[in-house]
């Protein structure tokens, strides 16, 4: 509790700090207004509210796992030229202070998970709402007021842009559940490599077995307890797999894969896009993921 108190705080006043002035920084070289998205699935939901109005861009390149991030030097130029910064929020983005600070300027700030209502474990709070398409619909409402702060004019086209991307949102969730009705109940069982997937398997039926490491971040160890552990849990379970994110690293997930009757799938992709299929929007993204989750758990 703490923690989430801690982090109301620091982003408030961030927020507070940077909300005066916007409109004063530069724009893009075409003369766009500037929105700058920390992560890849952003940028993506992002283009599809503003369309060709503001120049959108993400601060981290694809592939890269914002969980583990270092922050680039050239990273502060980015933020100091947008007008937009649009995070995750629910300290997703470990990285972000240091950069703020020195970018400086006066620019808005806003945390697409605003309003939301995050789970908690251990006294950490789960970043990844994004795996809930339900829960993307306010992603997109608070990118979309984000927008019309910076840019009014552009109101009804934002507004016109995200009802028509909620729609997608609301057809993604009927498919996602039409596929795992296509698993056995008994066999809607994840296990992960860290802690990515607990509000997509609150939303779709599915009991989170457990993860080899156990934290919401990939940044984060385990113990030869815990693996025993973990092991023991996927037995009694009878869990038919380990799903890892492309950036992870599957040395422990392999391990217990030889200990135990599992199988590794570690194609998903949890925190970024990809260049091109398969997961080249967010939607591409979560119905690669689905249809990972399906083939193994089938
Ligand atoms: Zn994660």
């Amino acid at each position: 509790m703490k923690k989430i108190i801690n982090s109301i705080i620091v982003f408030s006043t961030l927020a507070a700090l940077f909300l005066t002035g916007c409109g004063s920084a530069p724009k893009s070289s075409d003369g766009r207004l500037k929105a700058l998205t920390s992560t890849t699935f952003l940028a993506d939901i992002t283009r599809n509210i503003a369309g060709d109005r503001i120049s959108v861009d993400s601060l981290l390149p694809v592939g890269a796992d914002p969980h583990a991030y270092q922050a680039a030097p050239s990273d502060v130029a980015k933020i100091a030229e947008s007008n937009l910064l649009i995070l995750n929020g629910l300290e997703y983005e470990h990285f972000i202070e240091p950069l703020l600070e020195n970018a400086g300027g006066e620019k808005l700030m806003i945390e697409a998970t605003a309003g939301l209502s995050p789970r908690e474990d251990a006294g950490s709070i789960d970043p990844h709402m994004w795996l809930d398409p339900n829960l993307v619909v306010t992603y997109v409402e608070n990118i979309r007021d984000g927008l019309i702060q910076i840019d009014a004019g552009g109101a009804e086209i934002y507004t016109a842009n995200a009802d028509a991307y909620i729609a997608q949102l609301k057809e993604l969730d009927q498919w996602i559940v039409e596929q795992v009705n296509t698993i056995p109940v008994e066999r809607r069982l994840l296990v992960t490599n860290h802690e990515a997937v607990g509000y997509f398997a609150e939303r779709y039926g599915f009991e989170v077995v457990g993860a080899v490491i156990p934290s919401m971040s990939t940044d984060a160890g385990t113990s030869a307890k815990g693996l025993a552990a973990l092991i023991e849990q996927v037995k009694a379970a009878g869990a038919p797999a380990i799903f890892l994110g492309e950036v992870e690293n599957p040395d422990l997930a392999n391990q217990i894969a030889s200990e135990t009757n599992v199988k590794v799938v570690d194609n998903l992709y949890l925190e970024s896009l990809t260049d091109g299929a398969p997961a080249a929007t967010y939607i591409d993204m979560m119905k690669h993921n689905v249809i990972q989750i399906v083939k193994a758990l089938k």
